[in-house]
């Protein structure tokens, strides 16, 4: 599948559509966020630090979100997020690389230990995230997916919704064209994927007669599409 053309989504918050890199700048201006922040701000409670997070995949980039995201919230609660939203197969490992340290789901009789540069992702995110920072994120160490994930800003304040995370915007879904025909491809041949030059991308009827049954996977948003079993939904858990 290529789909190197630019894709875009909207903000939660006022619909407005825009591109990642658009949505970066607008997301700390567009005014029906700055009146969520400011109700949320008039609530009781403390404040903390919130994190404005890019995530995209590491190479096309045309799968991507932004994310506000808790100081006091853990690396966990993001790989939670993102196997929701994009990832989760099999259970697979995961790791953050934030410089010479792994953060990974190390444990060791439920115990999360610390040993050499790998370290768990039970930490609160308000320890290690500085705008500016470009994290590497890898699920699944066979058939890996990679992402990056920035630190675009930071705000003081409290949260907008009880959840650790918040969904500001993603890539609206845009489907491949079928190989065969001009319909919208609705499946992917794990097959053909890796044989260049092959349709790999089937609209309905055309995955039907397609000789690989077995192998079509379905053609969802997200960069994990057609990799190991994942058949999706690509939605955010809250
Ligand atoms: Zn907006
Ligand atoms: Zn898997
Ligand atoms: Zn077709
Ligand atoms: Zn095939």
């Amino acid at each position: 599948m290529s789909n190197s053309k630019q894709t875009s989504g909207a903000c939660v918050y006022c619909g407005r559509e825009m591109t990642r890199g658009g949505l970066a700048r607008h997301l700390r201006a567009c005014a029906q966020r700055q009146q969520a922040i400011a109700t949320a701000n008039a609530q009781r409670g403390s404040d903390q630090t919130l994190y404005h997070l890019q995530v995209q995949d590491a190479w096309s980039g045309a799968f991507w979100l932004h994310l506000e995201m808790r100081g006091n919230a853990t690396l966990k609660d993001l790989d939670f997020y993102l196997r929701e939203i994009w990832l989760e197969c099999c259970g697979h490992l995961s790791a953050f690389e934030i410089g010479p340290v792994s953060y990974t789901q190390i444990s060791s009789y439920g115990m999360d230990i610390s040993y050499g540069q790998e370290k768990s992702m039970n930490v609160r995110v308000h320890r290690l995230f500085r705008p500016g920072m470009e994290i590497p994120y890898e699920y699944d160490f066979g058939t890996t997916s990679e992402l990056l994930i920035k630190v675009v800003d930071q705000r003081q304040g409290k949260p907008t919704t009880e959840n650790p995370i918040v969904l500001m915007a993603r890539n609206t879904f845009q489907s491949p064209k079928c190989g065969i025909c001009e319909n919208p491809g609705e499946w992917v041949c794990a097959e053909c994927l890796w044989d260049n030059g092959a349709p790999d991308v089937f609209c309905a009827a055309h995955a039907e007669t397609h000789e690989h049954e077995e192998m079509l996977m379905p053609i969802v948003n997200s960069p994990r599409t057609g990799m190991c079993g994942y058949t999706g939904p690509a939605e955010p858990p809250y």
